[in-house]
């Protein structure tokens, strides 16, 4: 799967760039360094790119900022790199729709490990279990399979990362049923389950905060006893994929 997926790095510590180059390079990624974020747009207009590993520090525009820019305009993958011991820039980074983060100093092993989990996730709502023509219709919101776009009741689009949009899915495909984390975990193919357990809960009240009305009260995502969750609404399967919402 991973054969020929393009990696672009945003690193500018030469050293650093170059050990993660080589290694992700020896495990058959296509790999392009970048120092900038105005580097990293360039080999985004030049070729297409299958995932982002992006280091908070930066000299001019943070890594924090250019994941909130992409955020902005596609779910690309988006791995980010912090310093060791920086909670803040880890819990930023989630909360700006970065699908997993990486604490420097890390070894090759992980880097590879954390590359392939969240290309998996990435891939893993790209449909198995749903007609990739289907839409999922609920309480007036419908989620696109095809074109992988939730378009809220009056019809506009809210961007979600492909983290969001693969937990939104599966709450879908099994809504009004009690899903414990280890559930989701399981239904996410999620390998790096230590790491996205940690997150899941943060990818969750992320994706609260784009549906639901009250944050106090949701409606929609509803968490139960142990830490678990269940998706309240009735969901609609409809072959309607080209329906323009109303
Ligand atoms: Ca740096």
């Amino acid at each position: 799967m991973d054969a020929a997926s393009h990696v672009a790095i945003v690193e500018d510590d030469p050293d650093i760039s170059r050990t993660m180059v080589s290694c992700l390079t020896e495990h058959g990624f296509k790999v392009t360094p970048a120092r900038s974020g105005r580097d990293l747009d360039r080999v985004m207009s030049d070729s297409k790119v299958d995932l982002v590993i992006l280091d908070v520090g930066l000299p001019g525009e943070d890594g924090l900022s250019i994941c909130r820019r992409l955020r902005g305009k596609s779910t690309i993958p988006i791995i980010m790199v912090t310093a060791h011991g920086t909670d803040t820039d880890r819990i930023v980074g989630l909360e700006l729709g970065a699908d997993d983060y990486l604490p420097k100093p890390f070894n090759s092993r992980e880097l590879v490990a954390r590359v392939r989990a969240v290309m998996r996730r990435s891939a893993a709502s790209e449909p198995a279990a749903v007609e990739a023509s289907q839409t999922l219709v609920f309480e007036g919101w419908r989620l696109d399979m095809a074109r992988r776009q939730l378009f809220d009741p009056t019809g506009a689009t809210r961007s979600l990362t492909s983290g969001e949009f693969n937990i939104l899915t599966i709450f879908c495909q099994n809504s009004r049923k009690v899903m414990s984390r280890d559930d989701l975990l399981d239904m996410l193919h999620g390998r790096a389950a230590a790491v996205f357990d940690r997150s899941i809960d943060v990818q969750i009240s992320r994706l609260r905060r784009k549906i639901e009305t009250s944050l106090k009260d949701p409606s929609f995502i509803k968490t139960v006893r142990y830490g678990g969750y269940v998706f309240t609404p009735q969901v609609i399967a409809t072959a309607e994929a080209s329906l323009q919402p109303p």
